[in-house]
């Protein structure tokens, strides 16, 4: 299917072909037909398929066959995401796509001062992104009015829940007007999500397009059996090898992220650190030069483990496991992205074998394991998992995961069938 076959407006199509979008993805194809009709949407998509055009290109067409309506920008359209990485990348995307439309569009975010993003909105929008904290701060201070939206997206649902946005999310809805298009994408679509969605969709449509499952196929995954004092220096022989064109390596907590960082500062390479302690310039900047590739390393805490959206990351770290299988496969979902091949590669001490074992449980698989290099020793005991008192970022507790089920994912729903 081309472009042209989905009547998308000319002034939007050029913008497309400015950015060699040749032919729409299999959510846009999917998705633009019934949300250019106005109908409600379901959708099991991570970001990484062409999600965030699919929902804008309908939103623009909307905006400009009803620009001689208004006089000035009125804020019709609403985003909610729930990092600030991600709502200013979907920011950023909607003014590429509606650079000739004349859309007025704007991001709102915590972390950083008020004034400059009061002074754009009163200019007056048409489109607002906003993750939800900063939204409700600047919606009951009377700076944005939400009474005449009638375009809501929200964003990577479940990563919001996750975050414990569930309450903000609510008193967002009950801003809008009732009348109203919404569209619901999530990775995954836990009970908790499905219930939000049948209370928020009229009729949705559903679609189901590269979730979860999909950097299985194109990615390979390894796993090394290393005690936790050995990791860092692992980790270190591994970056040896300059075939890792780009690592992004993930702690488990903010203070694991900050040591490793220390321990990589006198190594040839620029490493970058990303976390929830971090001001949001620094969180700006690490992600600016990791994605330029300026930066051949970069360490985060889960906050980054979803939505964004860098290109050529080769390698995937698990330097602490991920506390659930949801959060292995979006970590995962890093790498690997819009076709190109990417490796994960797993660091698994011996007080982590039960979360390794949750993963492969979920995934169907065992995750083949390398040898360590002799200098390294491993541990093949099993025993239960370390209680740690270290404060995770953002993302829930293994006791809070458990409460959802493995099936809730797709790829077991797929291996399972
Ligand atoms: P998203 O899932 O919206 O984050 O998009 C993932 C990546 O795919 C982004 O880098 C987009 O610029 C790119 N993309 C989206 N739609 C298309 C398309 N039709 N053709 C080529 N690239 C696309």
């Amino acid at each position: 299917m081309q472009f042209s076959q989905l009547k998308i407006n000319d002034l939007i199509s050029r913008a497309l072909a400015d950015l060699n979008y040749d032919l729409p993805t299999p959510i846009q194809v999917q998705a633009i037909p019934p949300l250019l009709k106005g109908l409600d949407m379901l959708g099991t998509a991570q970001t990484g398929t062409g999600k965030t055009a699919a929902y804008s290109i309908p939103l623009l067409q909307k905006i400009i066959t009803n620009r001689s309506t208004y006089q000035s920008p009125i804020l019709t359209s609403l985003i909610i995401a729930p990092t600030r990485e991600l709502a200013a990348q979907i920011s950023a995307s909607i003014k590429e796509y509606g650079k000739y439309c004349k859309v007025k569009v704007c991001v709102v975010f915590g972390g950083v001062s008020k004034g400059p993003q009061i002074n754009n909105l009163k200019n007056g929008i048409d489109v607002l992104v906003a993750t939800p904290g900063r939204l409700l701060d600047l919606v009951d201070s009377h700076f944005i009015d939400l009474s005449r939206v009638n375009y809501f997206v929200l964003d990577e649902a479940d990563q919001m829940l996750d975050m414990g946005f569930l309450r903000d999310i609510k008193r967002i809805i009950s801003k809008l007007p009732k009348v109203r298009q919404t569209m619901l994408f999530s990775a995954t679509m836990p009970k908790e999500i499905v219930s939000l969605a049948e209370s928020l969709l009229h009729q949705p449509v559903r679609v189901s397009i590269g979730s979860v499952e999909t950097p299985l196929r194109a990615i390979s995954q390894s796993l090394y059996r290393v005690e936790k004092k050995n990791k860092a220096e692992l980790l270190i022989h591994l970056l040896k090898d300059e075939k890792i064109s780009s690592a992004l390596v993930f702690t488990r907590t903010k203070n694991a992220a900050n040591r490793l960082t220390k321990k990589l500062l006198n190594q040839p390479y620029k490493t970058e650190v990303i976390h929830g302690n971090k001001s949001q310039n620094a969180r700006t900047n690490a992600l600016k030069n990791f994605k330029n590739h300026s930066s051949r390393v970069m360490i985060a805490t889960d906050i980054a483990a979803r939505g964004l959206d860098i290109s050529q990351i080769s390698h995937v770290f698990n330097y602490d496991m991920p506390e659930t299988p949801e959060v292995y496969l979006h970590r995962m979902g890093r790498t690997g992205r819009a076709g190109e091949d990417g490796i994960t590669i797993s660091f698994c001490a011996h007080e982590e074998l039960s979360l390794l074992k949750d993963i492969q449980k979920h995934i169907g698989m065992e995750i083949p394991v390398i040898r360590v290099p002799i200098t390294f020793s491993i541990e093949e005991t099993t025993s239960e998992i370390s209680s740690t008192k270290e404060k995770t970022d953002s993302f829930p507790s293994k006791a809070n995961a458990k409460k959802r089920t493995s099936h809730n994912s797709p790829y077991y729903h797929k291996r399972n069938k």
